[in-house]
Protein backbone atom coordinates (compact mmCIF):
# COMPACT_ATOMS: atom_id res chain seq x y z
CA UNK A 1 0.00 0.00 0.00
CA UNK A 2 1.30 3.19 -0.94
CA UNK A 3 0.83 6.07 1.53
CA UNK A 4 1.39 9.70 2.09
CA UNK A 5 3.36 8.48 4.61
CA UNK A 6 5.35 6.15 1.94
CA UNK A 7 6.50 9.02 -0.23
CA UNK A 8 6.40 12.14 2.14
CA UNK A 9 8.21 11.69 5.02
CA UNK A 10 6.78 15.15 6.47
CA UNK A 11 3.65 13.87 5.86
CA UNK A 12 2.60 12.64 9.67
CA UNK A 13 3.74 16.21 11.20
CA UNK A 14 0.84 17.88 9.16
CA UNK A 15 -2.08 18.82 11.57
CA UNK A 16 -5.09 18.22 8.92
CA UNK A 17 -7.17 20.20 11.22
CA UNK A 18 -5.13 23.38 10.38
CA UNK A 19 -6.49 25.13 6.83
CA UNK A 20 -5.87 28.39 4.39
CA UNK A 21 -9.51 29.20 5.02
CA UNK A 22 -8.92 30.68 8.65
CA UNK A 23 -5.97 32.29 8.51
CA UNK A 24 -4.61 35.58 7.35
CA UNK A 25 -1.97 34.42 4.90
CA UNK A 26 0.55 34.68 7.26
CA UNK A 27 2.73 32.68 5.33
CA UNK A 28 2.25 35.38 2.71
CA UNK A 29 4.26 37.41 4.84
CA UNK A 30 7.69 35.87 4.80
CA UNK A 31 10.64 36.44 2.63
CA UNK A 32 10.17 34.06 -0.68
CA UNK A 33 13.54 33.77 -2.29
CA UNK A 34 13.49 33.12 -5.79
CA UNK A 35 14.86 30.70 -7.82
CA UNK A 36 15.99 30.30 -11.48
CA UNK A 37 12.84 27.86 -11.98
CA UNK A 38 10.53 30.50 -11.19
CA UNK A 39 9.01 32.55 -13.26
CA UNK A 40 7.18 35.28 -11.77
CA UNK A 41 6.05 38.45 -13.49
CA UNK A 42 8.54 41.06 -13.50
CA UNK A 43 7.04 43.30 -11.05
CA UNK A 44 6.78 41.07 -8.49
CA UNK A 45 10.71 40.26 -8.40
CA UNK A 46 12.62 42.84 -5.98
CA UNK A 47 16.48 42.70 -6.48
CA UNK A 48 18.37 43.42 -3.59
CA UNK A 49 22.01 45.16 -3.95
CA UNK A 50 23.64 41.65 -3.61
CA UNK A 51 21.17 40.38 -6.54
CA UNK A 52 19.20 38.39 -4.18
CA UNK A 53 15.67 37.82 -5.79
CA UNK A 54 12.59 37.89 -3.58
CA UNK A 55 9.01 38.28 -3.90
CA UNK A 56 8.43 42.03 -3.61
CA UNK A 57 6.09 43.20 -0.53
CA UNK A 58 3.15 45.72 -0.04
CA UNK A 59 3.13 48.30 2.79
CA UNK A 60 1.50 45.94 4.54
CA UNK A 61 4.06 43.50 4.75
CA UNK A 62 1.98 40.87 2.59
CA UNK A 63 3.78 39.40 -0.78
CA UNK A 64 2.78 42.09 -3.41
CA UNK A 65 0.88 39.21 -5.56
CA UNK A 66 -1.63 38.15 -2.40
CA UNK A 67 -4.73 39.85 -3.43
CA UNK A 68 -5.99 41.88 0.04
CA UNK A 69 -9.41 41.62 -0.64
CA UNK A 70 -9.96 38.16 -0.59
CA UNK A 71 -6.55 37.00 1.60
CA UNK A 72 -5.58 34.65 -1.89
CA UNK A 73 -2.98 34.42 -4.19
CA UNK A 74 -3.26 36.06 -7.38
CA UNK A 75 -0.61 34.21 -8.77
CA UNK A 76 -1.74 30.79 -7.60
CA UNK A 77 -0.88 28.66 -10.90
CA UNK A 78 2.21 30.60 -11.27
CA UNK A 79 3.43 30.71 -7.84
CA UNK A 80 6.95 30.44 -6.76
CA UNK A 81 8.27 26.38 -5.87
CA UNK A 82 9.06 27.67 -2.02
CA UNK A 83 5.41 28.46 -1.90
CA UNK A 84 4.39 25.29 -3.34
CA UNK A 85 5.93 23.13 -1.38
CA UNK A 86 4.81 25.65 1.76
CA UNK A 87 2.53 22.82 3.67
CA UNK A 88 -0.66 23.89 5.34
CA UNK A 89 -0.70 22.59 8.45
CA UNK A 90 3.06 21.86 8.57
CA UNK A 91 5.28 22.45 11.21
CA UNK A 92 6.18 25.90 9.73
CA UNK A 93 2.97 27.01 9.04
CA UNK A 94 2.08 26.25 12.80
CA UNK A 95 4.76 27.84 14.46
CA UNK A 96 3.79 31.15 11.80
CA UNK A 97 0.28 30.65 12.67
CA UNK A 98 1.11 30.89 16.78
CA UNK A 99 3.23 33.56 16.31
CA UNK A 100 1.05 35.92 14.15
CA UNK A 101 -2.22 35.09 16.72
CA UNK A 102 -0.02 35.95 19.82
CA UNK A 103 1.19 39.34 18.17
CA UNK A 104 -2.58 39.86 17.03
CA UNK A 105 -5.41 38.11 19.29
CA UNK A 106 -7.99 40.65 16.86
CA UNK A 107 -8.11 39.61 13.29
CA UNK A 108 -6.23 42.08 11.36
CA UNK A 109 -9.44 44.99 9.48
CA UNK A 110 -8.28 44.25 5.27
CA UNK A 111 -8.39 48.29 4.06
CA UNK A 112 -10.27 48.25 0.84
CA UNK A 113 -8.94 50.52 -1.71
S1 LIG B 1 3.29 34.14 -4.52
FE1 LIG B 1 1.24 33.68 -3.75
S2 LIG B 1 1.51 31.94 -2.31
FE2 LIG B 1 3.55 32.88 -2.66
S3 LIG B 1 3.83 34.36 -0.96
FE3 LIG B 1 2.96 35.47 -2.73
S4 LIG B 1 0.71 35.45 -2.42
FE4 LIG B 1 1.62 33.86 -1.09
Amino acid sequence: MNTDTDTDPYAESVDPRVHCDRCEAVCCRLTVVLMPDDHVPAWLIHRDASGLETLAKGEEGWCAALDLVHMRCSIYEERPGICRKYAMGGPSCRHERGKWRDAHPFPTPVVLR
